[in-house]
């Protein structure tokens, strides 16, 4: 199957290794904003050729969409509309109650079928590419009623392959339920991030002292820009709701060490250790 991916970076590109590693793709077309990102996606293995959008979409059998999510709503409507009949799209994109709502009475609406592969890694563009990036992680299928049978089953086929759990989720629940696990974690993060970078004005002191702990809460917070913004402003009121609940939980440990109620504290940490029974150790 000739398989061309819009926008070659982490999970484009980590897409396109897996998939020529197990034989799903026999011929990968990359096509992005950027020749640099396609020079180095070509020098990488990740892509066999490089090309124009018009020629990636008339040559494909199935179309990956792999773009920030800000790039997907305006292209993705484009590409539907030029979709044949024989070909199947795939979108990978983070949020999806904006994008599916603008393209929800497209008549090839059926060609699409909504994808997020919950696996990824703080780093982006061809060279974060990576294999084994989905491996046994999860990918939740939204709103898989309004995808054709057959697109459906291949892409199914595809994602078991490489090899995910699947699940399946509408576009609302997925944006809400993101909100509250994915997209708090990065704005946890990145706050925290400022934080540091404010109190602590010696960046040798920050490398030196910080242990694991800081390094794993702050991973996240090198996350891309570009990648995360468009993110936030699709889920905007999901992430505000469950800001609004991190902030107050902030609040209670600030007023437990104000009135030195440590027991307070304890227990509040005893409460955050139930974490483990649902994710192990
Ligand atoms: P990425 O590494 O930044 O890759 C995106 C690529 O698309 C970059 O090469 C970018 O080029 C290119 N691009 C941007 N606008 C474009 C356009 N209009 N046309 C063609 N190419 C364009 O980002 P990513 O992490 O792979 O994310 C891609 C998608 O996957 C996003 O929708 C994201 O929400 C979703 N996703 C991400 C993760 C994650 O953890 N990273 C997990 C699951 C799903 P430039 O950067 O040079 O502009």
């Amino acid at each position: 199957m000739t398989i061309t991916i819009i926008g070659i970076g982490l999970i484009g590109g980590s897409l396109a290794i897996a998939l020529k590693e197990n034989g799903f793709a026999t011929y990968v077309i990359g096509v992005d904003a950027r020749q640099e990102n396609l020079d180095k996606a070509i020098r990488r293995r990740l892509i066999d050729e490089d090309a124009d959008l018009n020629t990636g979409l008339q040559r494909a059998d199935l179309i990956v969409l792999a773009v920030p999510v800000d790039a997907m709503r305006e292209l993705l409507p484009e590409i539907l509309d030029r979709i044949r009949d024989d070909q199947i799209l795939i979108d990978v994109g983070s949020t999806k109650e904006a994008l599916l709502t603008s393209i929800a009475d497209h008549p090839n609406r059926s060609r699409l079928v909504a994808t997020h592969p919950m696996a990824g890694t703080e780093y982006s563009g061809p060279e974060a590419a990576i294999p084994q990036l989905f491996t046994n992680k999860m990918c939740v299928i939204v709103d898989h009623d309004d995808s054709a049978e057959d697109a459906l089953a291949t892409v199914r086929r595809l994602y078991k392959s490489i090899p995910m759990k699947l699940s399946y989720l509408n576009r609302k629940q997925h944006d809400l339920h993101c909100a509250y696990v994915s997209h708090i974690s990065h704005v946890a993060s990145f706050a925290l991030a400022i934080t540091v970078l404010e109190k602590e004005k010696n960046e040798q002191r920050i490398f030196d002292l910080a242990s694991s702990g800081f390094s794993s809460t702050v991973r996240l917070a090198k996350s891309s820009a570009d990648m995360w913004t468009p993110i936030f402003r699709q889920n905007r009121d999901n992430v505000l709701d469950v800001l609004d609940e991190h902030i107050e939980q902030l609040s209670k440990f600030r007023s437990l060490l104000i009135k030195n109620d440590f027991d307070g504290f304890q227990e509040r940490i005893e409460r955050a250790n139930e974490i483990t029974r649902i994710l192990g150790d």
